[in-house]
């Protein structure tokens, strides 16, 4: 069974094609990486796999195609993107940016869903009343790991999470990542921390110019001499 599947995506700016015609499958409760250098094409990638970019080419969600979804219509089917940089919501409190996760949905699980928001994310309950603008970049990032989670996911895209963080908070991070998956949210992780990335997930896709150029289990691709080369630094 397959969670999500994308087709010969392609996305192109103007007359740049940033996706050359990738596919990739993600079964239920699978955290898969997607590594690759800057400008690879992996946020363009996840950009449109959530519809925030058009693209061509066919995405497959729970079995349904979803090329001509819009972006709030996939958020309530339970994909969310927790975006590069976080986009967290600097103006408003923290409680007020989990909100904004919960803000299409009208259940009575929404208080509870945040306690175990807060539960996972203790740091957050501390600073409920604080500004997000005002948070650390790590707390920002869970803030928006949060926010996600408040949409209840199925799968959770992340978007270099670790990017501008201290060596401990990354670690604090990839726990929560972690944590996450444990509850059965399935992942898809971008990632230049190709060796982190590789050590939390059970497959990965490497990106090259557009293009997927290799697709393995993680142990393969942290043993592969040309992953080990281009990305382990080795
Ligand atoms: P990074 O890790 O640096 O974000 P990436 O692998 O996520 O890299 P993308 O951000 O998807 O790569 O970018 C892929 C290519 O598309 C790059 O060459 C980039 O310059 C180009 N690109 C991205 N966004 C735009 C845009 N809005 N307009 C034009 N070109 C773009």
């Amino acid at each position: 069974m397959v969670l999500l599947e994308a087709l010969n995506l392609e996305v192109r700016y103007g007359g740049i094609s940033a996706v050359k015609g990738i596919s990739l499958a993600i079964e239920p409760g699978e955290m898969v990486c997607l590594i690759g250098a800057n400008g690879a094409g992996k946020t363009s990638t996840l950009k449109a796999l959530a519809r925030l970019l058009p693209s061509s080419g066919e995405i497959y969600y729970g079995g349904e195609h979803i090329e001509k979804l819009p972006a709030h219509a996939l958020i309530s089917r339970g994909l969310a993107l927790v975006p590069e940089g976080r986009g967290v919501f600097a103006r408003l409190s923290v409680a007020e940016n989990l909100d904004m996760g919960a803000y299409h949905r009208n259940d009575k699980d929404i208080e509870s869903d945040l306690q175990r928001v807060f539960q996972l994310l203790p740091r957050l309950k501390e600073r409920q009343h604080q500004l997000a603008g005002t948070l650390s970049g790590g707390e920002q990032q869970m803030l928006a790991i949060g926010r996600a989670l408040m949409g209840r996911p199925k799968l959770l895209l992340l978007d270099e999470p670790s990017m501008g963080l201290a060596p401990l908070m990354v670690h604090k991070v990839f726990e929560v990542i972690r944590d996450i998956a444990a509850q059965g949210v399935t992942i898809l992780l971008v990632e230049q921390n190709a060796r982190l990335a590789l050590e939390v997930c059970s497959r990965g896709y490497v990106m090259e110019s557009g293009q997927i150029t290799i697709a393995d289990k993680a142990e393969a691709l942290a043993a592969d001499p040309r992953v080990r080369a281009a990305y382990l630094g080795e």
